[in-house]
């Protein structure tokens, strides 16, 4: 039984692999959802692994304790999750070549992911170690 007083508390770790079932509602993307005639209440939790905490939210139902999550809920749930995996090593990984033309470092994105990659694209990195060796690359569409 989970202590709702409580503002943080560990979930456990099946939790996080999917097993507890997130109402997802589709029409509407940000909380407070309605359930059971009242108004969701936004609650706070946190998880740990390997010692690095992670933060979310959810909007509950203070009848039946059903748990919503929005849309920005739903993609920090998803990068915590992808984090996760990463530090267990559960990622799909690729191991491309550096190449130097000189000047600078680059790699070449596999071709099955570059399918859907247009030039005009921004590429993110993300430091995720403090000896510059580690990222997280993501490719975003060039707003500007
Ligand atoms: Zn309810």
């Amino acid at each position: 039984m989970k202590n709702n007083d409580e503002p943080f508390y560990n979930l456990k770790e099946e939790d996080i692999q999917g097993e507890v079932k997130f109402q997802i509602d589709e029409n509407s993307f940000k909380g407070p959802f309605t359930c059971h005639g009242e108004k969701t209440v936004i609650e706070h939790k946190a998880v740990s692994y390997n010692g690095m905490a992670f933060s979310y939210s959810v909007w509950r139902c203070r009848k039946c304790k059903k748990e919503y999550l929005d849309a920005s809920q739903g993609k920090r749930f998803d990068q915590m999750v992808m984090v996760k995996q990463m530090l267990e090593g559960n990622l799909i990984t690729m191991q491309r070549n550096m190449n130097f033309d000189g000047k600078a470092f680059f790699f070449r994105f596999p071709k099955e992911l570059a399918l859907g990659l247009r030039k005009e694209d921004k590429v993110e990195l993300k430091l995720l170690s403090a000896d510059g060796r580690r990222f997280l690359v993501e490719v975003k569409p060039n707003l500007s």
